[in-house]
């Protein structure tokens, strides 16, 4: 089991390109990447309760969103609280500094190589609670929604799973994601859960079809319909 420590979600349009970059990182420098344990670093606010995620017992999470782009903020609201009923905590919108988690925008220095959104990892150096988010990248609203459970689930503790049916896979994959045994043992082992730790594997969302496009409530597969490859790679 390989583990790629980039924390990314690239697009499922660039995953080939991804692939071969994370087999030849993981075969020629993996050892660099087994020993990171410092966090990237930015100009955002720090979140002072940012050592909430880190409790085992119920969280009560306050969420700050710096980010410009709107749809994200609603996707990631869903998303934490898809992790709530999953995870013992509540969460709540916190804009001052008391905030455990802070939505940022990423930079081009942090969102490398396709890279569409980026978290911090709890556990090491110089975390402050921050999730970066490519607040340009063309994405459709349900890429937006798992990749704030993927992020989330970062936070939350969870490290790349190397089954892509798990919403922890590296790569965001078409197909079915789920929060599959392995994450929910993992998660049981860090926090109190409000399922029992032999719970089956639990679908993140239903992805709409492209031939879909256009219904009334799905706003977001006329964007990957109609957008090339290369238009949309070309935006990083
Ligand atoms: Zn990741």
């Amino acid at each position: 089991m390989y583990r790629y420590n980039c924390e990314f979600r690239p697009r499922f349009l660039v995953r080939h390109l991804c692939i071969f970059g994370a087999l030849v990182v993981s075969m020629t420098a993996s050892s660099v990447y087994a020993t990171q344990t410092s966090n990237w670093a930015g100009d955002f606010a720090p979140c002072a309760n940012r050592s909430e995620l880190l409790k085992h017992g119920p969280m009560s999470l306050g969420v700050k969103f710096s980010t410009s782009n709107h749809a994200i903020e609603r996707e990631f609201r869903k998303a934490m609280d898809f992790w709530a009923s999953i995870v013992d905590m509540n969460w709540h919108e916190d804009e001052g500094s008391s905030c455990a988690i802070n939505v940022v925008d990423g930079t081009p220095e942090i969102l490398k190589n396709a890279v569409i959104a980026r978290s911090q990892f709890p556990e090491w150096d110089n975390f402050q609670g921050w999730i970066a988010f490519d607040a340009h990248a063309p994405l459709s609203k349900f890429e937006m929604y798992v990749t704030a459970v993927h992020e989330i689930g970062h936070l939350l503790g969870l490290k790349h799973n190397p089954d892509a049916s798990s919403i922890m896979y590296f790569l965001d994959l078409e197909g079915p994601e789920v929060v599959d045994h392995q994450d929910i043992l993992s998660l049981a082992s860090r926090h109190l859960l409000r399922i029992p730790a032999n719970h089956e594997a639990i679908p993140v969302g239903k992805r709409i079809p492209l031939f879909q496009a256009g219904a009334p409530d799905d706003g977001d597969a006329p964007v990957r319909a109609v957008a090339s490859p290369t238009a949309l790679t070309k935006k990083h």
